[in-house]
């Protein structure tokens, strides 16, 4: 009940855009000049004229954030922006959070920290870990006020419009629409099929996530790393209860987007262009999701169904849930033609 108004009054989606650093590699390329304060940024330079790819010839973009991160901006400034939107989970509100953006945006900097997830501790740890220890913290801190939480944690990956249980040696789900369907539930019953884990402590959670980035290394070699065009779902549920029968249930869901660059179908064939189809397909899915419910016009529909990952996220996004999107660019003047994507998309839900 502590953070509910200050949630409302921010509205239910936010969109958070950040710029990674130059990396060691990238110290010659030429850098987007941008200029802007916390909410609203300018690209601008004479150097955007001569830019491959770009369409149009324009030498400046305006855009509008609820928060702008610079490349300079920490994990903690990062975390600290958010952090009220977690807690209100514990409220029994439904939060999900996202990282879009092209491969090497900065998307699992932004969610894990620098790879790999073992690291659990330190500046440069990410949203997710932090998340972990905030929630546990505040269970602890509940319980002395009459409180009991049971918390659990789920790990999923979609691949292809495949859904794989990590915490079920990524077992593949079988969960037709047919059946989704015929049970008259959406997505609601296909998540009773996950496995969700009891977990304890924070601990616990950092050693799950850990286990499942070894593994996920492991199968990216041999897949040709699958991780950057595959979504990836960690989830906290949290109910909770009091003597006296008062009760809350809020959840929590992370999702790691797959990259979303353009691929042109003139450049790949066979596998990748299937990956990029489908990735395309479910990134566009959740635009008009989260647009659908920005307008939140009473009794309209919510195109869910149009892709696993809108189904899957169902729970998570509808009715009074609060969402927030990370768009995670890169600095540098030769992904422009991806940054501004990335933007205008961001935009749009924003
Ligand atoms: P994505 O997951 O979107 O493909 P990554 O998170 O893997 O991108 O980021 C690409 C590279 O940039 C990685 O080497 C990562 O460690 C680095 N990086 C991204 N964001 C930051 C940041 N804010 N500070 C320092 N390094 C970053
Ligand atoms: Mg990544």
């Amino acid at each position: 009940a502590l953070h509910n108004s200050y949630l409302n009054l921010k509205g239910n989606i936010r969109v958070f855009c950040r710029f990674r650093p130059r990396l060691p590699n990238e110290a010659e390329e030429a850098k987007v000049d941008f200029h802007g304060d916390e909410q609203s940024i300018t690209l601008q330079s004479e150097m955007l004229k001569s830019v491959t790819g770009l369409s149009e010839h324009c030498n400046s973009y305006d855009f509008h954030f609820d928060h702008i991160f610079t490349p300079q901006s920490s994990q903690a400034e990062v975390f600290e922006e958010l952090a009220m939107l977690v807690q209100s989970a514990l409220d029994g509100y439904r939060v999900a959070i996202f990282a879009y953006g092209q491969t090497g945006g900065g998307k699992t900097y932004t969610m894990d920290g620098p790879a790999p997830m073992s690291e659990t501790s330190g500046e440069s740890r990410g949203v997710i870990p932090r998340t972990v220890d905030l929630i546990f913290q505040e269970v602890q801190e509940l319980s002395s006020k009459g409180w009991s939480f049971e918390v659990r944690c789920t790990l999923l990956e979609v691949y292809n419009e495949s859904v794989f249980d990590i915490l079920a040696s990524r077992q593949k789900l079988d969960m037709g629409k047919e059946t989704n369907r015929a049970a008259g539930t959406d997505g609601r019953q296909a998540i009773e099929h996950f496995t969700s884990r009891p977990v304890s402590d924070a601990a616990q959670v950092h050693r799950l996530l850990a286990k499942a980035a070894r593994e996920r290394h492991v199968s990216s070699t041999a897949l040709n790393d699958r991780s950057s065009r595959s979504h990836s779902v960690f989830q906290l549920s949290l109910e909770g209860f009091r003597h006296g029968g008062e009760s809350v249930s809020g959840l929590l869901s992370l999702v790691d987007l797959a990259g979303s660059e353009r691929v042109s179908a003139s450049m790949v064939s066979g596998d990748r262009l299937k990956e990029a189809q489908y990735i395309n397909r479910s990134l566009s899915a959740l635009g008009d999701v989260v647009e659908a419910l920005k307008r939140k016009k009473p009794g309209s529909h919510v195109p869910y169904r149009n892709s696993r990952l809108t189904m899957l996220l169902k729970d998570s996004l509808g009715g009074d849930a609060k969402a927030l999107m990370f768009v995670n660019v890169s600095p540098c003047l030769s992904q422009l033609p991806e940054t501004l994507s990335s933007l205008r998309f961001a935009a749009k839900v924003h």
